[in-house]
């Protein structure tokens, strides 16, 4: 495709049948505009970090899109909302989210958008399931994917059995 930007997106769960969340999530990317879903990683579970409840599943795709970040995003978040989710709280516990992580070599620090997603260099379930489907990703303003996970080794996740 002419004018594809190659974007990862990261998908999180935590109520309810987290896994067939991810799972549906992962179909509704896949039938975007403009965009054809290349990858998916498979299904990790994750104790919640900076957030109340249940474990997380917690799953990576890569998208080829011609969509713009901001527009992707808007996308994201009408997929979000399409799952019921409820936010009483700062860190409540949702029924899904989902982060633009990388929009090609792009930086944007907006006031509703920042990519590379500001915390995705610290958080396992997020750098694991990235390695798995792009091992060599050069994160812009933070480098390869590897000695990013070196450090967060401590933080307990779990690969899912996947049928994907
Ligand atoms: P959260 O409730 O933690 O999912 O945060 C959602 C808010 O983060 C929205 O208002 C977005 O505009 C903002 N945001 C900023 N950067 C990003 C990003 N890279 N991916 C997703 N949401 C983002």
């Amino acid at each position: 495709m002419m004018g594809t930007v190659s974007a990862y997106i990261g998908l999180g769960a935590n109520l309810g049948d987290a896994a067939h969340s991810v799972r549906i999530a992962i179909d509704l990317l896949a039938q975007l505009p403009q965009t054809r879903l290349s990858a998916c990683s498979s299904l990790y579970r994750t104790a919640p970090i900076d957030a109340t409840g249940d474990d997380f599943v917690n799953a990576a795709v890569h998208l080829e899109t011609q969509l713009d970040a901001h527009t992707l995003l808007a996308e994201l978040q009408r997929i979000e909302h399409s799952f019921g989710r409820e936010r009483p709280f700062r860190n409540a516990p949702r029924t899904l989210d989902l982060d633009l992580l990388v929009f090609g070599s792009d930086t944007i620090r907006d006031e509703v958008l920042e990519v590379p997603h500001p915390r995705m260099g610290n958080r396992a379930f997020v750098l694991l399931p990235l390695h798995e489907l792009s091992p060599n990703l050069e994160i812009p303003g933070l480098g390869q994917i590897a000695p990013l996970l070196a450090l967060v080794g401590n933080q307990a996740i779990e690969k899912l059995g996947s049928d994907r």
